[in-house]
């Protein structure tokens, strides 16, 4: 029903999400429609700052293997949920971060934030499901002329990340969903719960 993939030796992610209450047990609608019955905020996890800190450490050694952290110039994420992970991570690699937000149906950097053509930037989000959201970053990114490094999360949950950049994630989920009209939760009457953002 749960399969989990640690990426990081010596550090139980899953038990730092499940500890913090980031996974959550129910009946859930997703964002992409089908129905589960677990449900992920990892914004619980980054309530602590200290924690959150030491993952966005653990995973900056990860991609250091292959990329020059120091020589980052921003972090870059989709408000609201990359936010925290993505500043943990911009503050562990000395460099700035900005974010991107909705407006409208269109993502947009706003605020007056700014990428220079050419600066380097990791774009951070804390949990990759559809990977919809980064695609719009990337796409911002590519109109600034920003040089993508990599894409990090805190959960990689999507069932085939398709970034044409480099994909790091401290934990891997595959988190059983069912379609509505298969799902066993519905056929027990299990009331329904939207967590989401975007009801579908
Ligand atoms: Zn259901």
């Amino acid at each position: 029903m749960l399969k989990i993939i640690n990426q990081v030796e010596g550090l139980d992610v899953y038990s730092m999400l499940k500890d913090t209450g980031s996974i959550m047990e129910g009946h859930f609608k997703l964002t992409s429609g089908y129905h589960s019955n677990y449900y992920l905020q990892c914004a619980r996890l980054l309530q602590y700052p200290d924690t959150a800190l030491k993952l966005a450490r653990r995973a900056l050694d990860i991609v250091k293997k292959d990329i020059d952290t120091g020589s980052i110039d921003a972090v870059v994420s989709p408000a609201i949920g990359g936010i925290l992970w993505g500043y943990m991570l911009a503050y562990a690699s000395g460099c700035r971060m900005i974010f991107t937000e909705r407006k409208t149906d269109r993502m947009e950097l706003r605020r007056g934030f700014e990428m220079d053509p050419g600066s380097k930037v990791i774009i951070a989000e804390d949990v990759i499901t559809t990977g919809g959201s980064v695609k719009e970053v990337i796409e911002i990114c590519r109109e600034n002329k920003a040089d993508v490094k990599a894409v990090i999360s805190i959960v990689d949950r999507s069932e085939k990340p398709e970034f044409e950049y480099p994909y790091y994630y401290l934990i891997k989920l595959e988190i059983e969903k069912y379609e509505p009209s298969a799902c066993r939760l519905c056929r027990e009457n299990q009331p329904l719960v939207y967590p989401g953002s975007k009801k579908k």
